[in-house]
């Protein structure tokens, strides 16, 4: 595997040129590609260790990059996309994005998301553990219990799932659809409202003493992820 190789696919040469110039000067190695089909063959030849994609291209669509990707794939996926098209970041998600970010974009952000993504890597690396740390919180799943420091947490049946599966993909941006169907088999409009509720209280349990917890992140209109916090 090539150690922090990232493919940019983007068809606009002044936000590739941001992008690839932001990486080149943060010493993150790179490849390019400026339409779907040539981002799919450089994803099989080059193995990238993330992939930056533009959703818009000349000749095939994003989501139908991801979903290529994904049919041999698990490498992160982040893709960049305008402001208008939230509708199609959750398109990318469901089809086997990681995470997104909102055109115009900063630097910093970019980068971001980029570390993000490498811990993810990190952290997967070794996966299928039976015990999931994160910070103060600590997962037995053959136990099937969950902790915040020394104390049990209290969740329901169902607040336990949400965890689970927010904690299986720890720094990826779960939409309300994919929770849904992998926690109540299905996603009808009340689903998405029932899911909020829940994830309010799993949210409030996992609070510190100052009232604050900083595991789980809401995406306002697109779902929830849990973020690393140690
Ligand atoms: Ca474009």
């Amino acid at each position: 595997m090539n150690k922090n190789l990232i493919l940019v696919v983007e068809d606009d040469p002044s936000v590739r040129n941001l992008i690839v110039a932001t990486l080149k000067a943060n010493d993150y190695k790179y490849i390019v590609a400026d339409n779907g089909e040539s981002a799919v063959a450089n994803a099989a030849s080059h193995n990238p260790d993330i992939v930056l994609l533009d959703l818009g291209l000349p000749d095939i669509d994003g989501i139908e990059v991801i979903k290529r990707i994904r049919s041999w794939s698990n490498m992160p996926i982040v893709v960049i996309s305008a402001r208008s098209e939230d509708d199609d970041k959750i398109s990318a998600l469901d089809a086997g994005a990681d995470d997104y970010v909102t055109k115009p974009f900063s630097v910093a952000e970019l980068l971001a998301r980029v570390r993000v993504m490498k811990r993810r890597i990190d952290a997967t690396a070794g996966s299928e553990q039976s015990v999931f740390v994160n910070g103060d919180l600590r997962i037995d799943f053959a136990a099937g219990s969950a902790y915040l420091g020394n104390a049990e947490l209290h969740l329901t049946p169902i607040e336990y799932k949400l965890l689970s599966l927010l904690a299986k993909n720890v720094g990826k941006v779960l939409t309300h659809t994919y929770i849904t169907q992998n926690v109540w088999g299905s996603s009808w409009d009340n689903d998405v409202a029932s899911l909020r509720v829940f994830m309010a209280s799993l949210r409030k349990k996992l609070e510190n003493s100052q009232g604050t917890q900083d595991y789980i992140q809401t995406h306002v209109g697109i779902g929830y992820r849990m973020n690393r916090v140690d």
